[in-house]
């Protein structure tokens, strides 16, 4: 594939272009019509292999036109990965109308966090002992949310993550999109998989 001929929105190619995304990485390839369908996916992707992107450019153009409550939910294990999605994610979505992202992240002040989580945001970023903390205290709507990606997997079970990664879980409906991917998928992340994903489409690289 190639990103002119995804059906991406205008500014979106404008975007890529903008951000110097030329030619599609082999995992981009792989993802992105897959992800487009909305397909259930379990990706095995390292850094710097253009995995961000892979699952920001389906969850932007999949949500473009979903409204206010937010419909995307990206969990990653640590702040420093998620400030990193999120600055990736606004680059991409500059210049599209209404695609506002938070950060749910732990180790930053939680009023600032819950006054953006109020401004009808579309993508929410998090880890996940932070937006367990805010679910718990129901301060954020998850019942809009129509696709999820849980990035690096396997960091996420070696930090002790995976309880509440489940409970979050518990709260976002059940028909939408899920997308997992992971450096490495060992037993254990199979079965996470086979806890959260539906009918997956595998894609190794
Ligand atoms: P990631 O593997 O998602 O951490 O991405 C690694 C780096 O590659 C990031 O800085 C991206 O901005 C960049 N990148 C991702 N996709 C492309 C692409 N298709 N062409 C050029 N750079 C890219």
């Amino acid at each position: 594939i190639d990103f002119e001929h995804c059906g991406f929105p205008e500014a979106l190619n404008h975007n890529l272009k903008k951000s110097g995304y030329e030619v599609p990485t082999p995992i981009q390839m792989q993802m992105i019509p897959v992800g487009l369908l909305g397909r259930d996916i379990l990706a095995s992707a390292d850094t710097g292999s253009g995995k961000t992107a892979a699952f920001l450019l389906p969850v932007i153009t999949r949500t473009l036109c979903e409204s206010k409550t937010p419909s995307a939910l990206i969990l990653t294990p640590t702040r420093e990965l998620a400030i990193q999605i999120e600055s990736q994610a606004k680059e991409l979505m500059s210049g599209l109308p209404r695609m506002k992202t938070v950060l749910l992240v732990g180790g930053l002040p939680l009023p600032p966090q819950l006054y953006r989580l109020r401004q009808h945001v579309k993508v929410i970023i998090a880890t996940p002992g932070r937006l367990l903390d805010i679910v718990k205290q129901s301060s954020v709507e998850l019942r809009g949310i129509k696709i999820v990606v849980v990035d690096e997997a396997d960091t996420m079970l070696k930090m002790g993550f995976q309880q509440q990664v489940l409970d979050i879980l518990e709260n976002v409906p059940n028909d939408g999109q899920t997308i997992l991917v992971s450096a490495t998928i060992p037993t254990s992340i199979e079965q996470l998989a086979s806890q959260l994903l539906h009918n997956p489409v595998r894609i190794i690289t």
